[in-house]
């Protein structure tokens, strides 16, 4: 049995291959930390002080609250951060979280909406299959028998209904909540979506919340008998720490890292430049090619022919009658397989047929009956 958190459920869900790498080799990389990191962090340690302090009767000003926070930004701060978003400085990032404290403060002053029962709570959910779970709630309230599982996010793009109906995180705290508070008769997932100065709620039936678990011992079942560890680029890849060693993007990397006079001499640029080139010509030809055989056509059908003779070969060209299927088959399938006619008919699909090898999800008899080889697909893309 094993100790399981969001963030680790996630990765795999996002890319095995830096699953792999985090959590099973345990790759050591240098992970620089971003701004937004830094300054989620900062915000979550101001308002811990607030709740915190609040439950020693100790009621900070708003300006105690943000002199904390500019305090822990000017003692913490080191160049090494990393600011992605090169247009912005620290200065806008520092002043940003300035204002979704100022807010917040405004907002919830004298911060009486629920009993608060945790701060930044750590525990473990264990599961009906022996693993555990990683709970870990920014702040825990209660308002009579209802339980509210606060988060905050610094995140500059709001969560809509969809996302906020899906988020397993706090779903699972909630799961976590009605274990340890029989009490609890409705737990509430609340996040607090600081740049907005808003909150956005969700709640789930017991329904939801049975399925949920089901479904996280089923991605934890998956992930323990995972043999195969692909890369799976996505738009996350960008704060994805292992790219240096990850082989969709170890080239971009070290042609990165290479000047850029000698960016030209990297075989590799040389062969995918040659081979999308080549490409290139051949989809040319291609074209031309159907171009030329419109034109063969009309030469023959204006000149009444069906042979073109050309310097060392001739073109036949004869009319012939081509059937032209509906887009939807579904109805000529369904009446030819009222007439039986279905099978003398029907090809076997063999990229549906591969996917069922592949996955072992097929009579034995047919799998033994086919070899596995090694091949590859190379296909062209932009540039990330
Ligand atoms: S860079 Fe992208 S594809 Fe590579 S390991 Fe990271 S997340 Fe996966």
């Amino acid at each position: 049995m094993a100790n399981y958190s969001h963030s680790r459920l996630s990765t795999f869900e996002q890319c095995r291959y830096r699953y792999k790498l985090q959590y099973i080799d345990r790759v050591k990389v240098d992970v620089p930390t971003t701004v937004e990191a830094f300054l989620g962090d900062l915000v979550h340690r101001a308002l811990e002080k607030l709740y915190v302090d609040l439950g020693f009767q100790k009621m900070n000003s708003e300006k105690e609250i943000l002199s904390f926070y500019d305090n822990l930004w000017d003692r913490e701060w080191t160049d090494s951060i990393l600011i992605v978003k090169n247009e912005y400085r620290a200065e806008n990032y520092k002043k940003m979280g300035q204002n979704y404290i100022s807010d917040y403060y405004t907002h919830y002053h004298p911060f009486d909406q629920m009993t608060v029962i945790g701060i930044e709570t750590q525990d473990m959910l264990t599961l009906p299959d022996g693993n555990k779970y990683h709970v870990r709630i920014d702040r825990l309230g209660c308002r009579g028998s209802t339980y509210f599982v606060c988060d905050y996010k610094t995140n500059s793009r709001m969560k809509n209904k969809a996302e906020l109906d899906e988020d397993r995180q706090l779903a699972m705290y909630s799961l976590w909540v009605k274990n340890m508070f029989p009490d609890a008769k409705k737990v509430v997932l609340l996040w607090h979506m600081l740049a907005f100065d808003k909150e956005a709620v969700s709640e789930r039936t017991e329904e939801q919340l049975e399925k949920l678990q089901q479904d996280t011992m089923k991605i934890i079942s998956e992930l323990e008998s995972c043999t195969e560890f692909p890369t799976s680029v996505s738009g996350l890849c960008k704060y994805c720490s292992y790219k240096k060693i990850c082989p969709s993007f170890s080239h971009k990397v070290e042609l990165e890292e290479k000047m850029l006079k000698k960016f030209k001499e990297d075989d590799g640029v040389k062969l995918v430049d040659e081979y999308s080139k080549l490409l290139a010509e051949k989809n040319m030809i291609e074209n031309k090619a159907g171009e030329v055989k419109a034109d063969l056509v009309e030469f023959a059908r204006q000149k009444e022919i069906d042979m073109v003779y050309g310097s060392n070969e001739k073109a036949s060209v004869k009319e012939y009658k081509k059937i032209v299927y509906p887009q939807d088959k579904e109805k000529i399938t369904r009446v030819l397989k009222e007439k039986g006619l279905y099978d003398e008919n029907s090809m076997v699909c063999y990229s549906k047929l591969n996917s069922k090898i592949l996955k072992n999800d097929i009579d034995k008899q047919i799998i033994g009956m086919v070899e596995e080889e090694k091949d590859y697909r190379v296909s062209l893309s932009k540039k990330p």
